[in-house]
């Protein structure tokens, strides 16, 4: 298997998801936030490497994020969410988003948040989580065409035979041109990416620990992305591109 320096010294794209991989898990959503040394790497890297950043979250809010930092595209929503500007749900966002309300039971500590092509239902508060998450799972399974994928704490519903981050990592390796890729992502959701390319055009890491992954390596834990930012900065410090 080819290792991170000859992956390095080839003509690679390198992409990160971002939560649970740039910025730690937060107890919500919009608490999340890179530590400000991951921020400096991070920048270093897409000086470096055309970099992209590619996550479940609404694009204009991934875009805040990332704001100030010279990556080089960002894609939302699982994929789905890209070069559009117009953030209204889609007309199976909006009745998936119906039907679970019907279905959930209230004042659960619940979280459903509809994005523009998926929707993602937060767990994270819920208290009595062994009754709410056998209703969700209920609730799930009655929505059509939806494909249900486990987050940190979160259920996310994506279409089926829709934008997924393989096919975004995909999209976005062919658009700047290149011939392989990193990818480091820490959920399901990721599993898509490791699954895109085969091992010789894909070197796929997942963080955290978990029974079963398409990623050929792992990270023991979120803090580790400093080191592997590190390393990928050292691996072109001394070598100016050839003209
Ligand atoms: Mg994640």
């Amino acid at each position: 298997m080819p290792t991170l320096a000859q992956f390095a010294a080839s003509n690679v794209l390198v992409a990160f998801d971002f939560d649970g991989t740039l910025a730690p898990i937060a107890p919500t959503p919009a608490a999340a936030r890179m530590r400000p040394l991951t921020r400096r790497l991070l920048t270093r890297v897409a000086l470096s490497y055309p970099c992209v950043v590619i996550s479940g979250r609404p694009l204009a809010d991934l875009t805040r994020r990332l704001r100030n930092l010279p990556v080089w595209h960002v894609v939302g929503d699982h994929g789905s969410d890209t070069w559009d500007t117009i953030d209204a749900p889609a007309a199976h966002v909006r009745e998936w988003v119906a039907e679970l309300r019907t279905r959930l039971p209230h004042r659960t500590g619940l979280v459903i948040e509809p994005k523009r092509q998926t929707v993602t239902v937060h767990y994270r508060h819920v208290r009595d989580k062994r009754r709410v998450l056998a209703a969700l799972a209920d609730a799930v399974s009655h929505l059509r065409n939806a494909r249900s994928i486990q987050g940190a704490e979160a259920i996310n519903l994506l279409p089926r035979n829709g934008a997924n981050k393989g096919i975004a990592l995909e999209q976005a390796r062919q658009v700047f041109a290149c011939d392989t890729a990193i990818y480091v992502g820490d959920d399901d959701t990721d599993e898509d990416a490791f699954a895109s390319a085969g091992p010789d055009r894909l070197l796929s890491i997942r963080i955290g620990p978990v029974r079963t992954s398409l990623a050929a390596y792992r990270l023991r834990a979120q803090a580790d992305i400093d080191r592997l930012l590190t390393a990928l900065i050292d691996l072109r410090a001394d070598d100016p591109p050839q003209l």
